[in-house]
């Protein structure tokens, strides 16, 4: 059978390895496996969500509210935007796909930072774009903006801050400076997929998805529930745009893309902030564990503004990774990104020193 062109180029994107996979293939019971590799939330979810769940779980039979009225409103009054400034998407990964579906196409570019999250490639290419990469694997102004001046058909401009899988985020002050030079006609998009995590971390960071709309019409911020949140599961995210650009993008989303259940959860979730700011406080003070142990070790780390952190370590990536998978722990390989790093999930006290010692016994056996 023959497929459309553009699937030839195209490769899956690589999940983090579920904890049922290691219960199949290394005979460890699920209860003993520690999955620190996809970015969730450690300490689950708030428990007012798990709550509201189980009592609306008959809910299920209905088709959501496909205008998603009390979730746009309830961001809207977080971000001090309009409803109409919002999107609400199956994770924020599906409006990365929207964006991407109303500006690129065969005849156009897009520019990424070399090392940048995967999906923006991945999608772009289904759109049969070419795709632009800086010479350095994170955020580099000024090559982007190099890039940027010497490829006017560049449609969509992808900045990921703070960035996955490297941990490391540009400031508010720089993104703002470059927004400046792009055309009115470049969707920017400005994934703040951390940005709870960054914001909390260094105020030099935070991007105010409300300022950045108003001021730059031609970007649109991208949040979601699956990381600080703890929501992974249920598959809700949001961009935040013009109401021109939002517009647009709504001609692209499937009626009914989230579930009944998870909007109720989201809806839930963001009433609880206390829960944020203590799995926020609590994975700051677990980073500098992982620090110190780097230290110890001598492996190179990427200072993060994020809930995981990239090591760049000297012994084999995929040999780390699958060690540490028999003993029954999942982190993520950085190996096909081009990079001989591991990229782990800050995840609880009792996790964070199981890792610890299994990782230096692999490290330095
Ligand atoms: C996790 C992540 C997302 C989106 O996750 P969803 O679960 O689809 O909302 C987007 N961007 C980055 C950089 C991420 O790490």
């Amino acid at each position: 059978m023959k497929f459309n062109k553009v699937l030839e180029s195209l490769v899956n994107y690589e999940a983090g390895k579920p904890i049922e996979l290691v219960v199949r293939e290394h005979g460890i019971e699920a209860k003993d496996v520690i999955k620190i590799a996809s970015n969730e939330n450690p300490y689950g979810c708030s428990p007012k969500v798990v709550k509201a769940i189980q009592n609306e779980a008959f809910k299920m039979s209905l088709y959501p509210d496909d205008s998603m009225y009390e979730l746009k409103e309830a961001l809207a009054e977080k971000y001090g935007v309009e409803s109409e400034n919002i999107i609400i998407g199956s994770g924020s990964d599906q409006v990365i796909e929207f964006s991407l579906f109303a500006k690129a196409n065969p005849s156009n570019k897009i520019l990424v930072a070399k090392t940048t999250f995967a999906m923006y490639e991945i999608y772009g290419k289904r759109t049969g774009t070419t795709i632009l990469k800086t010479p350095s694997h994170g955020h580099n102004i000024q090559e982007l903006s190099d890039i940027y001046k010497n490829n006017k058909d560049v449609a969509v401009i992808f900045l990921c801050l703070p960035n996955n899988p490297l941990g490391e985020c540009l400031d508010k002050d720089d993104v703002f400076g470059f927004l400046k030079e792009i055309s009115d006609d470049t969707l920017v998009v400005i994934d703040g997929a951390y940005q709870e995590f960054a914001s909390f971390k260094d105020k030099n960071k935070k991007i105010d998805p409300k300022e950045l709309i108003n001021t730059f019409a031609n970007t649109i911020y991208l949040g979601t529930f699956s990381k600080a949140y703890g929501l992974g599961g249920m598959r809700v995210g949001y961009g935040i745009g013009d109401k021109e650009i939002i517009k647009s993008l709504h001609k692209l989303r499937s009626p009914f893309n989230i579930t009944t259940l998870s909007l109720k959860a989201a809806i839930e979730a963001l009433k609880d902030e206390e829960f944020i700011k203590s799995s926020i406080v609590s994975n700051f003070e677990e980073m500098v564990k992982y620090e110190e142990f780097a230290k110890k070790l001598d492996i190179e780390f990427i200072p993060s503004y994020t809930n995981f952190i990239t090591y760049k370590v000297k012994k084999d990536s995929s040999f780390i990774c699958e060690e540490l998978m028999k003993r029954g722990i999942i982190i993520r390989n950085l190996k096909s990104y081009g990079l001989n790093a591991v990229r782990i999930t800050i995840g609880t006290k009792e996790q964070n020193d199981r890792l610890f010692k299994v990782f230096e016994d692999i490290y330095r056996g």
